[in-house]
């Protein structure tokens, strides 16, 4: 059933041209943002090399498509952090290469993902290098990153790069819309999600449109000086701020991009409900610079699961922008 997600058609047809020339590569590293849908591109890779029935994409209906989906085929296997290990440990990667050199049951390919593959310790990494520098016939490793900066060089020259590129418009847009989305919240939250579908999709779960219009009205006003920065930060924790920040950083380069381009072209299309592309932000830039990094460490300190303040917020962002506002006319 699974082949790959609209937006990655292009890698998907030139693997499958090598995979019906014989050619498929033994070591791929699937890069691209989180919420690009690597997860469901390794899938269908793995669907595609496991069937025994098509060439192209899984038939879902042989003998190894239902072992697959059962969850116990014989040749593949998948190697992810332990349960409460953040690390990709040696042994998993040791007991990987047992695998894969014992003698294939089904064929005819076998299949280990690594996932997430930066997440494996330096000796873990090692011990998978030896396998990728001799690889067994036939047996495909399918490495997953959206940090391929913190592999080794060696890694990563040893595999095949697939890189997932953003998507901003069709067919994201169209795919979203066969989830319920309409073609402006769609386009939105591409926007904000640097044009990550899966990331937008469930950003719309979690009530991201409303806050886009009601966070952009909060930073009108805090550039008009007719908000307080300690409350509307206090809003913005109780709001969440896994949704809040991407409209914030949104609003942010907008305001960057208008400086860039008064004509207006903006690429995105304006932040959130109401017509509030055009914010009142000033002409400093430097100040805007400097917010629109400060959102980038917060989120990464997001991602990283610390936990933020309402008073650093106000201090980090709400104030800056209070200050940032031209209220020269
Ligand atoms: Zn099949």
């Amino acid at each position: 059933m699974a082949g790959p997600l609209p937006w990655q058609e292009a890698p998907w047809r030139r693997l499958m041209e090598r995979k019906a020339a014989g050619r498929f590569p033994h070591a791929l590293l699937i890069a691209g943002p989180a919420g690009i849908g690597k997860g469901a591109f390794v899938a269908a890779l793995a669907g595609a090399l496991l069937c025994e029935d098509s060439d192209g994409a899984a038939c879902g209906r042989c003998a190894g498509c239902r072992q697959l989906a059962g969850g116990a085929h014989p040749d593949y296997s998948l190697w992810e952090p332990e349960e409460d290990a953040v690390t990709l440990k040696i042994h998993q990667i040791r007991e990987m290469n047992q695998t894969i050199f014992l003698t294939r049951s089904r064929g005819p390919y076998k299949v280990c993902v690594v996932n997430p593959a930066d997440a494996m310790t330096p000796a873990a990494a090692d011990s998978l290098l030896k396998t990728l520098e001799e690889p067994p016939p036939l047996t495909v490793l399918l490495l997953v990153s959206h940090r391929t900066s913190q592999l080794s060089a060696t890694i990563r020259s040893r595999c095949q790069v697939v890189r997932l590129a953003p998507c901003y418009g069709e067919p994201a847009i169209g795919w979203l819309g066969s989830q319920g989305m309409d073609t402006a919240a769609a386009t939105s939250l591409l926007g904000i999600t640097g044009g990550t579908p899966l990331r937008a999709l469930a950003l719309a779960g979690e009530g991201a449109m409303e806050e886009g219009g009601r966070v952009a009205a909060e930073v009108r006003d805090l550039c008009r000086g007719a908000a307080d920065p300690a409350t509307v930060a206090q809003r913005w924790c109780k709001a969440g701020l896994e949704v809040v920040l991407p409209w914030l950083q949104g609003a942010v380069q907008d305001a960057i991009r208008e400086l860039f381009d008064p004509s207006g072209a903006s690429l995105r299309g304006g932040t959130g409900e109401g017509g509030s592309g055009r914010l009142s932000l000033g002409h400093d830039l430097t100040l805007l610079f400097d917010i629109d990094s400060r959102l980038n460490r917060l989120g990464e300190a997001l991602a990283k699961r610390h936990s933020l303040s309402p008073n650093s917020l106000a201090e980090q962002i709400a104030i800056p922008l209070y200050r940032a506002g031209d209220r020269s006319g």
